[in-house]
């Protein structure tokens, strides 16, 4: 195996490499991004503190209402026992039992509008309780599968890795320097090959004397235009 041939080996194994990694870092950040759970959760909150001082509200009204109605009876009551004789007591009586009744209707009116207004709310709740628990079984289904998929990633990984070690032993430690040096600055693909005499990555057409060293492989040889290590497929 010429040296070419081994760095484009080892590149093959690095752009896998880097695929992968990349792939697990998305992954990690998906598994860390729990934004729909936690929207989902924010409609919750917001239903319930608008229910809650309804529900309040309703208890209190119904509280007036009782009161109410016992002043009524115990004021009616006084009135027809017979104890109280003074005409002009007894029309205060009797005016008070009338606007007692009046505002006994009146807090009626009010409840009923409130019990409405618990129940829509109270609908309300309950949808946003299921569209949490939909958001919630979602987000657990997907960290499942990307739970699956990030271990297999992990142990492909680690392959790699291991056939990385091997094939960087093929490489001189002067060219694995080289090439160390290309990554970043040739996209992660400073090999290029060698097809119908054109570099497979700039396109350009090398001359005869390029490809016949190109196949020979005794030495690096760089392509013209795009300066990447030309290596011969065939
Ligand atoms: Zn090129």
């Amino acid at each position: 195996m010429s040296q070419a041939e081994a760095l484009y080996r080892l590149q093959t194994i690095d752009l896998s490499l880097l695929q992968k990694q990349q792939r697990l870092k998305t992954i990690d950040a998906a598994l860390n991004n729990s934004q729909l759970v936690a929207d989902a959760q924010s409609c919750v909150n917001a239903a319930q503190q608008t229910l809650t001082p309804l529900r309040s509200k309703t208890r209190s009204l119904e509280l007036e209402l009782q009161t109410n109605l016992t002043k009524t009876q115990t004021t009616e009551e006084q009135l027809y026992s017979g104890r109280v004789r003074n005409p002009k007591e007894m029309q205060d009586m009797q005016h008070e039992i009338a606007s007692l009744k009046k505002w006994h209707g009146e807090l009626e009116d009010k409840l009923l509008t409130l019990m409405l207004d618990v129940e829509a709310a109270e609908g309300a709740l309950a949808d946003a309780e299921a569209q949490l628990q939909d958001a919630q079984r979602t987000h657990e289904s997907e960290h499942s599968q990307l739970l699956k998929e990030q271990a297999a990633l992990q142990a492909e990984v680690k392959a790699l890795q291991a056939q990385r070690t091997e094939a960087a032993s093929a490489v001189t430690p002067e060219n694995l320097k080289i090439y160390t040096a290309m990554r970043p600055k040739k996209s992660n693909q400073p090999i290029a090959i060698l097809k119908d005499r054109s570099c497979s990555v700039c396109g350009v057409e090398e001359t005869m004397a390029i490809e016949q060293q190109v196949r020979q492989g005794h030495t690096l040889t760089y392509c013209t235009s795009c300066e990447r290590i030309l290596v011969y497929v065939s």
